[in-house]
Parts: structure tokens; C-alpha cells; sequence
């Protein structure tokens, strides 16, 4: 078992590399460590955590109680909190806000599918949460049920939450690992479209790597088609419409819009499956003109 003493400088450390990869501005993100059941090491409020020193990180005790140090721990600690009390084997949580993963829950596209394997073995799908009031205890409400089962959650509009049961250094690798999904994605679609993996090919990485089908193709995912229910192992189709000069190229996730469809009776709830279903009738009106 590492000190505390160095258990700080990796804090540290974790800070400086968010803070260098872009994945936090100003003074945003937090990272904590637990020591033991009742003692949590974590980030303070206001400050950069790319250029923190030892005085930067307060211990909180499991209901986020200040039990030393001169400084606030962070509004969003709540979040760090349920996340510890839902899974004891937790010991590091990283919280920050990289662009890309970030743009995605704004596009209101989800990272909820079977795409590289890899994160397939190691993390499951990226569940997206619903959007909360930052600082408020909305937001650990709206992760208790992804964070319970997973280790990289999405929060709608705020970023992302990645956990470790090992180190701080771990759960700082998740967070690089998803948002090198969403860029990896990103271009994907910016190239035409985003080829999920097959049911036999998910099958197998369940199997080499001990996943479990129920991170995979249950509850949070987007039936993207891997699991061979319903819709094409293709998922993204890419509709091109001429404008002017060039070439209009718009992306339509229409198996997210079938799926919300059917989930609220056919009303398409969702405002994903509002705004989606407004892009497919732009085009068939561009298509059409
Ligand atoms: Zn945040």
C-alpha cells in the first residue's frame, strides 16, 4: 500500500496530465483516491489541476466531511462519493471534461456501441447519463445506476467519470480511452460511416476477455446491432445531398431513432430522436428538391 504522502503525487501527477491532454479547463475535473473505508484523499475546489501542490488535496471522510486540510473539496465530489459507496473494491476515481466525448453527448450521439475491440474487452459500451445540474445532487442521481455496473460513464453535456479498482493512474487511463473512442468515432463518421461489430465477433471478446453480454448489450446500449437483435451490424448510414457547389454530407443514426421510437410508443420521446428524426426529413427535403 502506497503512503499518502505518495498517493498525493500521483493525485498530482493525474492532474498535470489531464491538464496537458486538454481533457479539463481552468479549474475543472476532480480526482480523488480512497485509503480506507472512511478516508478519501481528493482534489480541491478552485484551483487548476494541472499545477497543484500537496496543499491542493484535503482528505473527506465517506460523506464527504472535511477531516484535514485548508481548503474545499469540490461540489461534484458527490459524485465521487456514490460511486465509492454503490462498488467498495473502488479505489481512484478521475473526473474531467475532454472535448470530444464531451461533443458527442451534446450532439446527442451516443458511444453506447460495439466499435473497437478492445474497449469492448476492457470497458464494455460507454453509457451515456442523463443530463444533471452540475454541483447539485442531481448529478450523482443520474450516474448511480450506470457507475453501479460500469467504469467510464458519460455525463450529458459534462463530461466523463472513469474508475479503477487498482489506482488513480488506471481510472486516468479510461478517461484517455474514451475520449480516443470519440475521436477514433469522430472520423469514422466524418469518413462516411461507423461499422459496429458483428454478434459472433462481440461474442468471442466477451468470451476472451470475461466481459459479460450484460455490459455489453443490455440496458444502456443503443442496439447498434452487435447483439443480432434487429438492425444491421452497419449502423451509421451516411445520406449525401447536393448543395450548390460540392457536397452536403449528413450522418443519421436511424437505429437510435427506431429504437427511441420504440421505447416511447412510437412518439419518438427522446430529444436525441427529435432531432435525429429532423435530420432525416431535412435530407429526404433536400434529396427530393
Ligand atoms: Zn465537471
Amino acid at each position: 500500500m502506497r503512503s499518502e504522502v505518495n498517493l498525493k503525487k500521483d493525485i498530482i501527477e493525474v492532474g498535470k496530465m489531464l491538464h496537458a491532454k486538454g481533457y479539463i479547463a481552468a479549474t475543472d475535473g476532480n480526482i480523488s483516491v480512497r485509503v480506507s473505508p472512511n478516508r478519501i484523499l481528493t482534489t480541491a475546489t478552485g484551483v487548476s489541476k494541472g499545477f497543484m501542490r500537496e496543499e491542493h488535496i484535503v482528505v473527506v471522510d465517506a460523506d464527504g466531511n472535511l477531516l484535514s486540510g485548508s481548503y474545499q473539496p469540490s461540489s461534484e465530489l458527490k459524485m465521487h462519493l456514490i460511486a465509492y459507496k454503490l462498488r467498495p473494491e473502488i479505489k481512484a476515481i478521475v473526473h474531467g471534461h475532454p472535448p470530444t466525448c464531451t461533443a458527442f453527448t451534446i450532439a446527442g450521439i451516443s458511444l453506447a456501441k460495439c466499435v473497437l475491440p478492445e474497449v469492448v474487452m476492457t470497458l464494455g459500451v460507454i453509457p451515456t447519463a442523463d443530463y444533471a445540474t452540475p454541483s447539485t445532487g442531481e448529478v450523482p442521481e443520474s450516474i448511480r445506476d450506470f457507475i453501479a455496473k460500469y467504469d467510464a460513464v458519460l455525463l450529458d453535456r459534462h463530461g466523463a467519470i472513469t474508475v479503477s479498482s487498482k489506482n488513480v493512474f488506471d481510472a486516468y487511463y479510461k478517461l484517455e480511452k474514451i475520449e480516443h473512442t470519440a475521436e477514433v468515432t469522430l472520423k469514422a463518421r466524418q469518413l462516411g460511416q461507423v461499422k459496429t461489430l458483428t454478434d459472433e465477433q462481440v461474442t468471442k471478446l466477451a468470451d476472451v476477455s470475461g466481459i459479460g453480454r450484460e455490459k455489453l448489450c443490455e440496458g444502456s446500449c443503443v442496439n447498434c446491432g452487435s447483439c443480432g437483435q434487429g438492425t444491421s451490424p452497419i449502423l451509421e448510414k451516411t445520406a449525401v445531398a447536393s448543395s450548390q457547389e460540392g457536397a452536403a454530407t449528413v450522418t443519421c443514426d436511424e437505429a437510435v431513432v427506431g429504437k427511441a421510437a420504440v421505447q416511447s410508443g412510437g412518439a419518438l420521446g427522446s430529444l436525441e430522436a427529435r432531432v435525429k428524426a429532423e435530420v432525416i426529413t431535412e435530407i429526404k427535403r433536400i434529396m427530393n428538391s
